[in-house]
């Protein structure tokens, strides 16, 4: 795989913010504050585990800037969770909610766990009391969590029911990507992916591309990666390959990642997911070697670092969507704009996921429940305004547009920074 261990997320989220500070010629006071989360918290809690033994985890909930509004932000489980890690993460969800224009600050999540050792029961223990331990800090008017990595709408019904019975009546406020039935949103599951898709649908314009026969690999096989192949599919694009943590498939001639899926399925067991290595008519490559594939779209939707100076002279394709967070470092950003390839950043690329995770929050707020129709009319509006922004902003200053995006971020939030004052 092509993870870099010595890459620190962190101190590639500082690199861009710096890149960006210093093309708006952002004061040093203004770039000392946006520099650093406002709050980290580090809590080592213990679970029961199903022999009776105890196992004390760690986890952590940062929030980086809230002055455009509360923390929003995911929650991801995963052994390769660091501090680090979840402070770039943060840090992107700030620029992210300030790219598309929405009233959040940035917030990250994450416990140090292998859910996948994990039973049902243990997984639950697990996550109502991380849920416990950061609800000092969070909660609807504070720090909003959503899923990441190997969280879904069942953790968050979990964290929903853990806060709210904490606080006597229901809050389902507290926490965006739950399921319908306890105030989730219509089109939240599949939101991150059509962002990507709605991204993609702008920038194809540009780089005179037709997403239909268009071929696309794709690098991580879950909520955003399956979803963004299965839309792209539908759309007449050409899926060649796609991977995930255990192997990577490709076969130029394309085939159908709904079967892929379907396939994967049949092998998961209880929270052990299974793997699209092996989908017959396919060839095996290695889960890097997906990204190197011969495609015209390129979409890294599984963790950070995937990109870099070793593999950025190889990339086939044209257009790199990003709908992962942070999977390209600052090197091989300047080697893709170099080689003229189109990388539609993250925090423009994957907004969709935290775009309707607001309009879940507001509908929450109100009690009072859209349908699909008006979700999607108003996702659309606001990913195609901010991929306008971000183009022009490029644009007029001659950069790339995650520095273009960066930018277009920074601004918002360093101008809210500035109307609030320094308290006291
Ligand atoms: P997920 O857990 O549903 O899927 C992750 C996929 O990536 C899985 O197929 C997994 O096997 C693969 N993967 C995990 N670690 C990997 C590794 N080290 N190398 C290669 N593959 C690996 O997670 P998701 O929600 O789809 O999130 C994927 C990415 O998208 C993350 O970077 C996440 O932060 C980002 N993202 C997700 C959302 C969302 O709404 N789900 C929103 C914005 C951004």
């Amino acid at each position: 795989m092509a993870t870099e261990p010595r890459v620190n997320p962190f101190a590639v989220a500082q690199s861009q913010f710096d890149r960006a500070a210093a093309k708006l010629n952002l004061k040093p006071d203004m770039r000392s504050i946006l520099r650093e989360p406002k709050r980290e918290l580090i809590v080592h809690f213990p679970v029961e585990m199903r022999d009776g033994t105890i196992q004390t985890f760690t986890g952590y909930r940062v929030q980086h800037n809230l002055n455009r509004g509360p923390g929003k932000g995911g929650i991801r489980y995963s052994l390769d969770v660091t501090l680090d890690e979840v402070k770039a993460l943060a840090m992107w969800m700030t620029w992210k909610c300030a790219t598309v224009d929405i009233p959040f600050g940035g917030a990250k999540g994450g416990v140090i766990c292998d859910p996948g050792a994990l039973n049902n029961r243990e997984l639950e223990r697990l996550t109502r009391r991380y849920a416990t331990e950061i609800s000092a800090i969070i909660g609807p008017y504070i720090d909003i969590p959503a899923p990441d990595v190997n969280t879904g709408s069942r953790e968050m019904a979990w964290i929903m029911d853990t806060y709210s019975m904490h606080n006597g009546y229901p809050i389902p406020g507290v926490i965006t990507g739950k399921p319908i039935e306890i105030g989730g949103a219509e089109g939240r599951g599949s939101a991150t992916a059509d962002g990507v898709v709605m991204c993609i649908e702008k920038a194809v314009e540009h780089v005179q591309m037709d997403i239909k026969g268009a071929r696309v690999a794709v690098q991580g096989f879950g909520n955003a990666g399956q979803i963004a192949a299965s839309l792209l599919h539908k759309l007449g694009a050409q899926i060649v390959a796609v991977s995930d943590t255990h192997g990577g498939i490709y076969n130029a001639a394309g085939f159908d990642p709904d079967s892929v899926l379907h396939y994967k399925q049949e092998r998961s067991h209880d929270n052990r997911r299974g793997s699209v290595a092996g989908f017959p008519g396919t060839q095996e490559v290695s889960v890097s070697d997906v990204l190197e594939v011969p495609c015209d779209i390129l979409i890294p939707a599984a963790v950070e670092n995937q990109l870099t100076k070793r593999n950025a002279a190889n990339i086939q394709a044209k257009l790199i969507a990003e709908a992962a967070n942070g999977p390209t470092t600052l090197e091989a950003d300047d080697i893709l704009f170099k080689r003229g390839i189109t990388v539609i950043p993250d925090i423009l690329a994957n907004a969709g996921g935290v775009t309707v995770s607001y309009f879940e929050w507001v509908q929450d707020l109100q009690r009072f429940f859209w349908d699909l129709a008006e979700t999607e009319v108003r996702l659309r509006k606001i990913m195609t305004t901010a991929y306008d922004h971000v183009a022009a902003m490029a644009k007029e200053h001659h950069v790339d547009m995650r520095t273009g995006a960066t930018m277009l971020a920074v601004a918002r939030v360093a101008r809210a920074t500035e109307l609030r004052g320094v308290y006291p």
